[in-house]
């Protein structure tokens, strides 16, 4: 099977850690070199997501502790975005602004679960490109989710800690007996 590349390096496909890796709760380390090693990183992280079959991925979610992600996802109007932020931070929107919605929103890392989450409508992140060039990135839609989510990711957040109690037991619950399931 090929793999989509990046900057010409091929992608090796990652397992997708699992929940309750403490990776995944652990606040990812700034990227401060911007080489060859981050590259790869980049292009084995765009290969994990498409075979997971994921609109995003952090970096956390293949072991690497270090605050990258990638995404390739609809937006709003059905346009595909595809690209990786480095050291993102999410632009606050100001409350009189913020419109949500709570769609239900599913984590490759809390396999096959699913819960509706309340999020901005619009989310802006700066960050850094592959190159450490600053950028800055907007997404509606599903892609502002996006942006919010693998955001939470590099802190060490899950979606299931931003859901209800009764809600959150229910979601990892059957997460515990799919794990059970695939070790069967
Ligand atoms: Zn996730």
């Amino acid at each position: 099977m090929s793999t989509p590349g990046f900057a010409g390096k091929q992608g090796r496909v990652h397992p997708i850690v699992q929940y309750p890796d403490p990776v995944l709760t652990t606040p990812c380390a700034e990227v401060t070199e911007f080489d060859d090693e981050l590259g790869q990183l980049i292009a084995d992280m765009f290969a994990s997501m498409a075979a997971a079959d994921g609109v995003g991925l952090a970096a956390n979610q293949i072991g690497v502790s270090r605050r990258v992600f990638v995404y390739d996802c609809p937006d709003a109007d059905h346009v595909r975005r595809r690209g990786v932020v480095i050291n993102p931070v999410l632009v606050e929107v100001p409350l009189s602004e913020r419109r949500l919605d709570d769609d239900e929103e599913g984590c490759l890392s809390v396999l096959h679960q699913f819960s509706a989450v309340a999020r901005p409508t619009t989310a802006t992140v700066t960050g850094a490109d592959e190159q450490g060039r600053p950028i800055e990135v907007t997404g509606t839609g599903l892609m502002s989710r996006c942006l919010q989510h693998e955001t939470d990711h590099l802190n060490g957040m899950l979606y299931i800690d931003r859901i209800s109690t009764k809600a959150r037991r229910r979601v990892l619950k059957d997460h515990a007996k799919e794990l059970e399931n695939l070790r069967l």
